[in-house]
């Protein structure tokens, strides 16, 4: 496995792989806190819904609880115990009590709230319903007996009742002797009056309680007044025990908790995303600069074997030249001159590595020093030419050149023909069968520029991204037979980039490439 690809395998391994289990782990435990808080909440709003309930059946039961005791003495017919008078005086929400014969259904009194017009109409009513339901009387009178005071509600006519509701309860005189005790409740009002109180110290700051009519889902009492919410969005919504027609509702007052509780978990949720785009990115840049490194240790030892191999040719042959010279093996004075041009030359050869070498270290430190001028370009490109058109014939190269014109650009004279030269030198090293290369110049906006064509080899799109760093050659195909040190292009693009200007480059493997460089314009 290519080292980058291990290096890339390990960090995920070791970051993201933890990190996104984590992250999958924490969201889907994320969504169980959610539920648990909603229960919690559920159960604490369901408590306080019972507590009412229980409440308003207890007040039921201590208003029946105060009548009884004065139903005992033997109450002359039609004659109402003051006591009783009182209660119904005092609870608007009481709208009537009436105490009835179990035995033939007469009543022994009936006390209504003036709120009763029709009071025939009512009485009619209740004694009809009453022996309607002489069964379930009867099974009151057994729980009665057995100690156990059941309280029933009475299926009237709400119409007759004028919306009251008409709960009955069994009075016993003695072993045998039962009578039916009724009271006539105004829901609205006992809502109002006695469980509001209720609902209010339940409710405190905390919550909205609100009793609301089934029918027509309108607000009858709400603890924040004036109630202009919709009734479904309540939390949680529970029967009136005793009055089936209402329900109460609870919810939270501001942010319910069922709010919170999302609004903590999608923050949460944002925040591990957040973290795992940081992570990846993170890592995404740590491998890309750890492959950076790598390929450029890589590119390194390829060029100190590029450059050994690049010197040990002209050695050998200066040593094997130099040794036949000295030991005065050679027949004729020009095969001595051939000699000493060979020795020559490949001390040329090496001396123009090493300068390449020193030149390349020198820009990469910033201590080359350059000297600006005004240049023309066509008067240097023909002295490049003259100087180079010998040894382009030598290797069968055919050149052309053609000028713009007059262009004048601001550059170092040394550092643009170095530039001019490594790409000549490049033109020849990659062209193979068609050695032709094509020179012209010409104007783009504030730049002067020298092109150069060839019709070698070419370069792939990936390589061309990466010819121009420090040490990198093309590795595949034929050109790595060629010899080369890898430093040529990236120092072409120091020096042009010292200058002010830039290098572009187009190429298609098989057709050959052109280098474009640019100078700034001297317009002064
Ligand atoms: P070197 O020539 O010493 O290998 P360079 O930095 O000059 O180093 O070039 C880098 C690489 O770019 C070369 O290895 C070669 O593959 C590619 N290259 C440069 N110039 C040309 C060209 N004119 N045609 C094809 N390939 C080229």
């Amino acid at each position: 496995m290519k080292s980058t690809h291990r290096i890339g395998l390990l960090l995920a391994l070791i970051f993201l792989v933890p990190a996104l289990f984590f992250s999958v782990y924490e969201m889907s435990e994320l969504n169980s806190d959610e539920k648990i808080i909603q229960d919690i909440y559920q159960k604490q709003l369901d408590a306080i819904l019972f507590s009412v309930n229980q409440y308003s059946d207890d007040v039921i039961g201590s208003w029946i609880a105060r009548i009884e005791p004065h139903l005992d003495n033997n109450l002359p017919k039609d004659s109402i115990p003051p006591k009783i008078y009182d209660l119904v005086g005092l609870n608007a929400a009481l709208s009537g009590v009436f105490l009835v014969d179990s035995a033939d259904g007469k009543p022994v009194f009936q006390l209504y709230s003036t709120a009763f017009k029709d009071r025939e109409r009512l009485w009619n009513s209740i004694s009809q319903t009453l022996a309607d339901s002489a069964s379930v009387i009867q099974q009151l009178i057994g729980y009665r007996e057995s100690g156990f005071q059941k309280i029933y509600k009475l299926p009237l006519d709400r119409n007759a009742s004028a919306g009251n509701y008409c709960l009955i309860f069994i009075h016993q005189r003695s072993d045998w002797d039962f009578k039916v005790g009724g009271l006539l409740i105004d829901p609205e009002l006992f809502i109002q009056n006695v469980v509001g109180p209720r609902l209010q110290t339940a409710a405190r700051d905390q919550f909205i309680l609100s009793a609301v009519r089934k029918q027509g889902d309108s607000i009858a009492y709400s603890t924040s007044a004036p109630d202009t919410t919709n009734v479904t969005a309540e939390a949680l919504t529970k029967d009136f025990w005793i009055f089936p027609d209402y329900s109460l509702g609870i919810r939270t007052s501001g942010t319910t908790l069922q709010q919170l509780a999302r609004e903590r978990t999608r923050a949460n949720f944002l925040l591990l995303a957040g973290l795992d785009v940081v992570l990846i990115i993170g890592v995404v840049l740590v491998f890309r600069n750890l492959k950076k490194e790598v390929d450029l240790a890589q590119n390194k030892a390829d060029f100190v074997s590029n450059v050994s191999h690049e010197i040990r040719t002209p050695l050998a042959l200066i040593s094997m030249f130099a040794e036949t010279l000295e030991m005065d093996r050679v027949p004729t004075e020009e095969k001595k001159k051939e000699y000493y041009q060979i020795i020559s030359k490949e001390t040329q050869r090496l001396s123009g590595i090493v300068n390449k070498i020193l030149n390349f270290s020198q820009t990469e430190a910033n201590k080359k020093h350059f000297h600006f001028e005004s240049l023309h370009i066509d008067t240097e490109l023909n002295g490049i030419l003259s100087t180079y058109q010998f040894h382009l014939k030598n290797k069968g190269f055919e050149y052309t050149y053609s000028p713009a014109g007059d262009i004048w650009v601001y550059a170092d004279r040394e550092a643009l023909i170095e530039i001019i030269i490594n790409l000549i030198d490049n033109a020849i090293k990659y062209s193979e069968d068609k050695k032709r290369i094509e020179i012209n110049t010409g104007v783009e906006g504030t730049f002067g520029y020298i092109a150069l064509r060839d019709y070698g080899v070419g370069i792939s799109k990936q390589d061309q991204k990466h010819i121009f760093d420090k040490f990198y050659r093309v590795s595949s195909g034929n050109l790595a037979k060629s010899r080369g040190t890898g430093l040529g292009l990236s120092l072409v693009k120091q020096l042009i980039e010292a200058q002010g200007g830039k290098i572009t480059v187009q190429s298609e493997p098989g057709k050959g490439s052109q280098f474009k460089v640019y100078f700034p314009l001297n317009n002064g």
